[in-house]
């Protein structure tokens, strides 16, 4: 078999210009500009097609007006991580997707003008809203990402103590560590945790629970408990040659490059990036920006059972990831000194009958294996399940998938709610930041229901 290539790592320099986040903002001028071009619909469908409800016109209309301080102030009060959600939202399938304007020219760019107005809070630095009054009951939170920090937040405005568990160093989930830094930097993802511990919310982070805190510690000390411990990492395929160097596992790949340039050699590489979802674009367009040389995404069906959004498929090709739809990993190969060197795959078909989820199902074609030249292969074929946590709280699950009453988000356990990653799956709703901070405040709102709490607070 062949030599695997010599490769470096990118410049600290060349890595600060590619991760740095892509699209620019909007000015003053062109914000404005938009924002009277919203026609300020009765009864508007992008509020409708908000997960969280966010009242788009009203927001908009602030811009046009010049009071930042009220638009950002709407979006965050129906959505905690509304900045974050501002560059991630899949908005074309949203909001901008349900903008009557997309019959008579385009749609209001609402991600941007979201952006326009949580970038000036952030820039600002005035709170946006205070706690409730105690009211004397303690939650814990399990999980500082989208959901966890979106039930803090509520919870904290309800006047409950709330303490949030969290097994990283740094709280935001997903935020924080897995979406590309070009997309999401850091900072923006940060901010939000700030502004939930603004509200008296304590952050523990460093501690995971069912590790360094057992479930039945919290279950003893605390009224409620909200779970909102995501997925984990991306699953073995299954294959040999797994282990050699030069293997990644997609979610990691992309988390090493949120703060710093990765100890990854990548530059002229060849690169095979495994499966055809959303963090397989992300982990393909990180390969492109960490300097490989060419990127190619593999997949066992077709383009149109891919899971990734239209816009992200755009994106991967415009940054030049080729796609080799219809093909299968068999195995992979590497050298004598256990570097990767061939991805060995096979050409499949679509059978007619369909699988579980309702998708053909690919089936291998005699005798076509081939072996594809590689440096690098990035394995991106979903996440696994905090199973061991979910079993260690009591709670009843479908394969890894936290069972609820989806009216209260309440568990088989009476005093936990699950909201989040750890609710999606089994063909329901999707993996999007946006559901996960309205299942948050969905999880927070039952439990103040339950306790008879009303919300006290307003907006400051
Ligand atoms: C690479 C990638 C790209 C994505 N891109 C997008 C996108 O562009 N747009 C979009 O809308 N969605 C995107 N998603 C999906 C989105 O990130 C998730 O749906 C969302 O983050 C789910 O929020 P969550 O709070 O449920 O889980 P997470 O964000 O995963 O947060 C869970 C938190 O719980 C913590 N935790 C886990 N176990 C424990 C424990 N035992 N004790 C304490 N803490 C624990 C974790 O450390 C983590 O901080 C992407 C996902 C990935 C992987
Ligand atoms: S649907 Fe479009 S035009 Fe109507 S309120 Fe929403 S953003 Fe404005």
């Amino acid at each position: 078999m062949g030599k695997a290539a010599s490769l470096t790592t990118l410049s600290a320099e060349r890595f600060a210009a590619n991760f740095a986040e892509a699209e620019p903002g909007l000015t003053v001028k062109s914000a404005v500009e938009e924002a009277n071009r919203c026609l300020y619909c009765y009864d508007a469908p992008c509020i409708k097609a908000c997960p969280t409800g966010i009242n788009i016109p009203s927001f908009i209309k602030r811009i046009a007006t010049g009071n930042l301080k009220g638009s950002a102030t709407t979006i965050m009060d129906s959505n905690p991580v509304g900045a974050s959600c501002a560059r991630v939202c899949p908005t074309e399938e949203l909001c901008e997707g349900a903008c009557v304007l997309n019959d008579a020219s385009e749609p209001i760019r609402i991600g941007l003008l979201q952006r326009y107005a949580t970038d000036w809070a952030i820039k600002s630095g005035k709170p946006l809203f205070q706690a409730g009054t105690p009211n004397g009951k303690k939650v814990a939170v399990v999980g500082g990402g989208p959901a966890g920090l979106s039930a803090a937040r509520e919870l904290a405005r309800d006047g409950f103590e709330v303490v949030v568990y969290e097994a990283r160093e740094l709280a935001g989930g997903l935020d924080t560590y897995g979406i590309v830094s070009f997309r999401l930097p850091q900072p923006i993802s940060l901010w939000e945790v700030e502004q939930v511990e603004k509200l008296g919310v304590t952050i523990k982070t460093g501690v995971k629970v069912g590790a360094d805190v057992p479930p039945s510690e919290l279950l003893e000390q605390y009224d409620a408990v909200v779970l909102a411990a995501g997925m984990g990492y991306v699953p073995k395929l299954g294959i040999e040659g797994e282990d050699l160097e030069g293997v990644y596992d997609a979610i990691r790949f992309v988390e090493a490059t949120k703060t710093a340039a990765p100890d990854v050699k990548l530059e002229g590489a060849r690169v095979a990036v495994i499966g055809a979802g959303n963090t397989a674009i992300d982990a393909a367009t990180c390969s492109v920006r960490l300097g490989a040389g060419n990127v190619k995404m593999v997949y066992r069906r077709t383009r149109e059972e891919m899971t990734a959004y239209e816009f992200e498929y755009e994106f991967a090709k415009q940054e030049g990831v080729e796609f080799s739809w219809l093909t299968a990993p068999v195995r992979i190969i590497g050298d004598k000194s256990g570097k990767v060197t061939h991805l060995e795959c096979v050409k499949m078909a679509l059978s007619p009958e369909a699988g579980r989820d309702g998708r053909r199902l690919p089936v291998p074609i005699e005798d076509s294996e081939f072996l594809l030249p590689v440096d690098a292969v990035i394995v991106a074929i979903g996440q696994t399940r905090h199973t061991g946590l979910i079993e260690a709280f009591g709670l009843e699950h479908e394969r890894g998938v936290v069972k609820i009453d989806p009216a209260t988000r309440r568990t088989s356990h009476p005093k936990v709610y699950a909201a989040g990653d750890i609710v999606f799956g089994g063909g329901q709703g999707e993996a999007m930041v946006v559901s996960a901070a309205q299942q948050g405040k969905e999880a927070a709102h039952a439990i103040s229901r339950h306790f008879s709490v009303t919300q006290q607070t307003i907006a400051i």
